[in-house]
């Protein structure tokens, strides 16, 4: 038994089955054991590739991204660069490779980083020293200003609830100690929580997810863009339409594992329901532009021009480079699942990559 799941069993057994968020707040976020607390899960030999680590075009276009936000707000000479869950930095410093040929950028921004994992803030502290970063645990905890806001393949760790619709009304899932087996099980407890008109109409016993953090978060980001300027790029991956359904995974070694198996071990994501994102950001009074899918925005930021201009400057990296693209834009591969999402103040004109006129194919 993990030592996760040991905390687990002792909650469910003083006080009644949890809810799957608890659930995953403590499989992903315990101080002693927490799967991200304790290890770097990312590449080759961890449990899963993100798209900066795939290409460094990802970061370049993204760094560009931010400086050209910075400037539709007339080049402050003081902005916030914060980037939620950076990994191993990898996309910050892509992203400020490209954005410091922009002339004041990098004078003018200060960066920023959300990280819970110690581990990963001593991989982020080796790469990123150079460019003073301030370090927080929450959003809230960055100072007033103008700010450009970047998360890739955050939002998905943050816990979810499930709620299922029954003849008898709605029901939370949790999860509790299953009597004769005595392992971990799914089990419906109250519900007591308001559910979502789209989900009114859910099939009987079918899960419909909410993430009630990601609601809050987002609120906070678009209230600061909306008072103070700039804009947040979301890329993860997810759903545009909200629809009922469960898409709660255990990911381990590159491989699917039982979400109730290892806890500790393995990743815990979601899909990010990017229409319930686009709501929160709308209610706090900004806009919300997309979801497009990430394949269509990296080709309307230039991916196709930048990879052929690494691959004639570096010939013999050509076919790496060409194979990291293709990853990251094919619609088969990461370019429809994963969608990207800007939020900006009301009333702005839609930002690169989310327009019809910034389209660009190679
Ligand atoms: N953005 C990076 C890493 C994605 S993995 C990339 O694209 O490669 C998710 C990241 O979010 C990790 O850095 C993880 O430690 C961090 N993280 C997860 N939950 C978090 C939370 N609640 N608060 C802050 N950081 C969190």
């Amino acid at each position: 038994m993990t030592p996760v799941e040991r905390r687990v069993r002792d909650r469910i057994i003083q006080s009644g089955p949890i809810s799957i968020a608890e659930y995953m707040e403590i499989a992903l976020g315990d101080p002693d054991h927490g799967y991200y607390r304790t290890r770097d899960p990312l590449g080759a030999a961890g449990d899963f590739v993100t798209a900066p680590e795939i290409s460094q075009v990802f970061g370049e276009l993204i760094g560009l991204w931010c400086a050209t936000m910075w400037q539709a707000v007339g080049a402050p000479d003081d902005v916030r660069l914060v980037e939620l869950g950076p990994g191993r930095g990898t996309l910050m410093a892509d992203a400020i490779r490209a954005a410091e040929r922009v002339p004041n950028f990098l004078a003018a921004a200060d960066i920023h980083l959300i990280e819970t994992s110690p581990t990963l803030r001593v991989r982020q502290h080796d790469v990123l020293e150079a460019l003073h970063p301030t370090w927080h645990e929450h959003f809230a905890e960055i100072s007033d200003g103008p700010c450009v806001v970047i998360a890739n393949e955050f939002f998905d760790a943050l816990p979810v609830e499930q709620f299922v619709r029954t003849s008898s009304g709605w029901r939370r899932r949790s999860i509790g100690i299953d009597d004769a087996a005595g392992d971990l099980c799914f089990v419906l407890t109250d519900g007591g929580r308001s559910i979502p008109v789209p989900f009114h109409d859910a099939p009987l016993g079918v899960p419909c997810e909410l993430r009630p953090d990601a609601e809050i978060l987002v609120d906070e980001i678009a209230r600061r863009i909306t008072r103070e300027g700039c804009a947040a790029l979301i890329i993860d991956y997810g759903h545009a339409v909200r629809a009922p359904g469960e898409t709660l995974q255990a990911i381990r070694q590159h491989r699917f594992d039982g979400v109730l198996t290892q806890p500790g071990l393995a990743d815990l994501t979601a899909h990010v329901d990017f229409a319930a994102v686009a709501e929160a950001a709308r209610a706090a009074g900004a806009d919300a532009h997309g979801p497009v899918a990430q394949g269509v925005f990296l080709d309307r930021l230039g991916l196709g021009l930048r990879a052929q201009y690494l691959c004639e400057s570096t010939p013999e990296r050509a076919e790496e480079i060409r194979a990291g693209c293709r990853r990251l834009r094919d619609p088969d591969k990461m370019g429809k699942l994963f969608k990207a999402l800007a939020i900006t103040p009301r009333g702005s004109p839609p930002p690169a990559g989310f327009g019809q006129n910034s389209a660009r194919t190679c």
